[in-house]
């Protein structure tokens, strides 16, 4: 019998989990870095400072300016509120949102993700503590290779209680988006607030530590959809972080392009690009989707350019296109005629539609609504006078931030009346005022007499609220009687 061939280590199946390379990225600085470190301390600011801001609604409303109500279901942002039979209005904003990054992909590639995303905000930050604690890129290096010990042990200590810190005080912060924010800071602080309230900042604190302390730019390339979902739009208009490599290539040291004038590119292989990425990756390899087009590495090289005396932007944001055109010597398209494209201006005519869409849902939106239920078992029900009486729970719903009145009326059914259940029989009418406190939805249960010989038949409940005609809506409901059955 012939043995089995010896399996050699090249032929071994490839794994199927790959083991974290750390990646030490160096500080650098330059027109990139500024803009991030400008959009960070934009972003955070309006995410901390958002909560606190007070908006007058009336004695019957909360005055937090933004505000997710769960108790009360209601969403407040600024001078408006959404009810939850309105969430076609959060419907809307998100699809706005997905169509503002689908926007944003097709202008200016991943810039959310290099920029604006949460993610990247906190493994930034996170990387800053780093450097903080550790030193630059070869001294974390060094730390990281060090054996354990009680130096090694106590700084690794004191930077994850900075982290823990950074993660308490930026994730744990999104409770107050859900209550009265120095209402529930006071709670918190006293250990007089909600469990929940505990439980939550518990999890996005431990979330925050782990995703932007340790997992890092995997999330990105491992977890995240979005870069899947941007590969899949950018095209080869779109302005992506790109190597120039007919002009960089061959590579070689300075002192090698010195001794061999004409034979090697501008790419003095000094790897700065590499040391200041942030996810770890060489783009000279092309684009990939670790890539989260941070432009750190346009910064890195800029500088190297300078400092060697070549002209800056051997690596830049270029598009495919463009890439090809100055491989033939071409002038690159300007910027701006890059954005505004069919794509770009089709999917900023679609956000912008949706948007007005919106504005003018809530511009003619009533604060008045009704809804009717009939009782259906019994149907009907025949009184000792031989009429007929059917019953029905209407729901009024005051949605402005002041009680009002509220008359309710039959339209239709000859010779019908109705009263409540705190009302007499005797005082039955066509019409009825309601008091509807504010910003709530009132139970009214109104029982509908007719007279005996009436055939079942629609008819219409209708709620007008006092002192403005706009304000008013209906309910067409049915009428059981004998006959009908
Ligand atoms: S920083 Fe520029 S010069 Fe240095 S290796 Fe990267 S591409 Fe080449
Ligand atoms: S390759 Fe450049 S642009 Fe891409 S993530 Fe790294 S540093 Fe940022």
């Amino acid at each position: 019998m012939n043995k089995p061939a010896a399996i050699k280590p090249e032929d071994e199946p490839l794994g199927l989990y790959a083991k974290r390379e750390p990646v030490f990225n160096r500080r650098i600085d330059g027109k990139f870095r500024r803009v991030k470190w400008a959009i960070m301390v934009m972003c955070l600011a309006i995410y901390w400072i958002t909560p606190w801001i007070r908006w007058d609604r009336g004695p019957y409303a909360p005055d937090q300016a933004v505000l997710i109500d769960l108790a009360h279901r209601r969403f407040y942002m600024f001078s408006i509120e959404i009810w939850p039979q309105e969430f076609y209005f959060v419907a809307g904003l998100l699809i706005m949102a997905g169509i503002g990054l689908f926007l944003v992909t097709s202008a200016v590639g991943r810039a959310w993700c290099g920029y604006a995303c949460p993610q990247t905000v906190w493994t930034d930050l996170f990387q800053h503590v780093d450097r903080f604690f550790d030193g630059d890129r070869n001294a974390r290096f060094r730390l990281y290779k060090a054996p354990w010990g009680p130096a090694k042990i106590a700084r690794r200590l004191a930077k994850w209680a900075v982290y823990l810190a950074i993660s308490f005080a930026t994730g744990g912060a999104w409770i107050f988006y859900f209550a009265d924010a120095p209402t529930l800071h006071h709670e918190f602080w006293t250990g007089t607030a909600a469990p929940v309230a505990y439980g939550t900042v518990f999890v996005l604190t431990m979330t925050t530590f782990v995703l932007g302390g340790f997992m890092r730019e995997q999330v990105c390339i491992y977890m995240c959809p979005w870069p899947r979902i941007q590969t899949a739009m950018l095209d080869e208009k779109s302005l992506i972080v790109t190597y120039k490599d007919w002009r960089g290539e061959p590579r070689g040291s300075v002192k090698k392009a010195e001794k061999n004038p004409g034979q090697f590119g501008d790419c003095i292989d000094c790897n700065q690009c590499v040391a200041v990425c942030p996810t770890g990756i060489d783009i000279r390899q092309g684009t990939q989707i670790g890539c989260i087009t941070c432009a750190l590495c346009i910064d890195a090289c800029d500088r190297v350019m300078k400092e060697t005396g070549r002209p800056r932007g051997l690596i830049d944001y270029a598009t495919l296109e463009d890439a090809e055109r100055e491989k033939a010597g071409q002038e690159p398209t300007r910027h701006l005629k890059l954005i505004w494209r069919p794509r770009t201006i089709l999917y900023f005519c679609v956000w912008a539609g949706i948007g007005l869409a919106l504005l003018f849902l809530l511009g003619t939106r009533i604060h008045t609504d009704l809804t009717v239920a009939k009782d259906r078992n019994p149907p009907y029900i025949l009184m000792s006078d031989g009429s007929i009486r059917n019953a029905y729970t209407l729901r009024l719903r005051n949605m402005e931030g002041r009680p009002r009145q509220m008359e309710i009326t039959i339209e239709g059914l000859p010779g019908a009346a109705m009263w409540t259940e705190d009302m007499a029989r005797e005082d039955a009418a066509r019409a009825l005022t309601r008091a509807v406190p504010a910003d709530e939805t009132q139970s009214v249960r109104v029982y509908v007499v007719a007279p005996s010989d009436t055939a079942s038949q629609d008819f219409t409940f209708k709620l007008q609220a006092a002192g403005n005609a706009r304000e008013k809506d209906e309910s067409e409901v049915q009428f059981d009687t004998p006959e009908g059955q």
